[in-house]
Parts: structure tokens; C-alpha cells; sequence
């Protein structure tokens, strides 16, 4: 594994030429994270996942991408969103970068429910203009694992902000900037329509919380972490053989 912000540049051209060349790009968000949980929760979260993909994969991992399109949490103060198309742009441009540099593949760790969309038109296109392959993963089994970890009740239906699930993954990676002392649930009433149209999510819940950090712990965020990896590597199976077979009959 590479880290390349860390690297000189003739150590990253040669892993783009090793094997598949992956890059791996983490997609955080700037957002609000209730009064316990740092702004940059998301952030940590792809940069974590995407290190120990790198890793597994001889991979470079990239510098994250720090903000993110979170339009829905934009009526807190703190959180700073980027526009959906600024997403797209971002990732579009740093995968044309990529394939000049001679990359294989783009592999995009995304970090935040609102960057699912962008992510997957800057895929499409980067695949339309041939530019190299793209594959964005949005913690891919994390939500089985979080049915077998969380011992508290969801505020809705797959929805994990703030609360023992994000709260266990910060205490598993940065303890320090987890605020044990502020915790407080919230059970919000959402309207029927409640993830079908965008709504702005502040006048649901005074604190940021959706559902109740008290029972997060750090084995619980290292289970939920190590069952995403493991996610993804299954997604990625084929989708790495796919690079190789490319890449051995362009040489
Ligand atoms: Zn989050």
C-alpha cells in the first residue's frame, strides 16, 4: 500500500504500473454529527475503510476529499456542503488525472448518503468517455453488520447519524473527539414520505442526533468497520479481475 500523500512521485507511478493499479479515493462530508461527534465523522469513516482496502489490495490511497454534497444537514451551523455537481466535478477531474498518470482503476469510498448520486454520474461519465474504471462503494455491508451490533432502535429505516452506530465507529478512531458527556437521543416523528423527497432534516431533531449514541462502544465501531472491508473486497472481486484482464491485453 501507498499512501500518496506521504509518497514521492516515481514510488506512485510504479504502483499505478503493479498489478491492477487501483487508486483508492475516500469522499468524506463536513457535516453535523449531533453535539458529540466531530464534523469530520464521515471523513474518518472513508479514510479508514479506504486505508485498510489499499492495504488488502496493494493499492495508492488517495488524500480524501473533505466535504461532501449535504444539502439535507445544511441547517445546522458547521456543516459545509458542496453541490451535487461540485461532487461530480471533483471526482470526474481526479479520475481523468488519475488515468494520465497511468492508474488502472478508480475505487471510490464514499463516506456520506448524500454524495451516493453525484458519485454515480461522475462514474458513469468517467465510463462513457473510456477514461478508466470506476467503481463507487457506499459501505457495503455495513448495514448487515450493524443489524448485528446496534442494541438500539433506528430513528427510521436505515438511517445511522449520530447515534450508536457513527458514535461506536468514532470511538474505535478517535476517542479524543468523542464527547461522551453530551449524548442525548432523539426519536423524531417523519413525515410518510420520509426519504422518497429531500427534506431538510434540522427541524427534526434540535440536536443532530437521529436515534441514541448510549450504547456505542469502540468493539462495536471495529466490527461494523472490519464487516465493511470485507464488504467491499467482496464487490470488488470482480471488478479488480475485470482491470487485470484490461490492462493484459492492452499490454
Ligand atoms: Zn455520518
Amino acid at each position: 500500500m501507498i499512501d500518496a500523500d506521504h509518497t514521492p512521485w516515481p514510488d506512485v507511478a510504479a504502483a499505478h504500473r503493479r498489478g491492477a493499479g487501483l487508486a483508492v479515493l475516500p469522499v468524506g462530508a463536513h457535516e453535523q454529527h449531533g453535539p458529540h461527534l466531530p464534523l469530520g465523522t464521515d471523513t474518518a469513516t472513508a479514510v479508514e475503510v479506504a486505508r485498510r482496502l489499499a492495504e488488502r489490495l496493494d493499492a495508492v490511497l488517495l488524500p480524501p476529499v473533505h466535504y461532501g454534497a449535504t444539502w439535507g444537514t445544511s441547517g445546522w451551523p458547521g456543516t459545509l456542503s458542496l453541490s451535487a455537481a461540485t461532487v461530480t466535478a471533483i471526482v470526474v477531474d481526479l479520475g481523468r488525472a488519475l488515468a494520465a498518470s497511468g492508474a488502472g482503476g478508480l475505487v471510490v469510498v464514499n463516506g456520506d448518503w448524500g454524495n451516493r448520486a453525484p458519485l454515480l454520474v461522475a462514474a458513469q461519465q468517467l465510463m462513457e468517455e473510456g477514461v478508466l474504471p470506476v467503481v463507487t462503494l457506499d459501505h457495503p455491508g455495513m448495514a448487515e453488520a450493524i443489524d448485528e451490533v446496534r442494541e438500539s432502535a433506528p430513528a427510521a429505516p436505515g438511517l445511522a447519524h449520530a447515534e450508536e452506530v457513527e458514535t461506536s465507529i468514532m470511538l474505535r478512531l478517535a476517542p479524543d473527539d468523542v464527547h461522551p458527556d453530551r449524548y442525548e437521543a432523539c426519536y423524531p416523528v417523519f413525515p410518510s414520505h420520509f426519504g422518497t423527497a429531500p427534506m431538510p432534516l434540522h427541524p427534526f431533531s434540535p440536536s443532530g442526533v437521529f436515534g441514541d449514541p448510549a450504547l456505542a462502544t469502540a468493539e462495536k465501531g471495529e466490527r461494523l468497520l472490519a464487516a465493511t472491508v470485507e464488504g467491499c473486497l467482496a464487490v470488488l472481486d470482480d471488478f479488480v479481475a475485470g482491470v487485470l484482464a484490461g490492462r493484459a491485453e492492452a499490454r
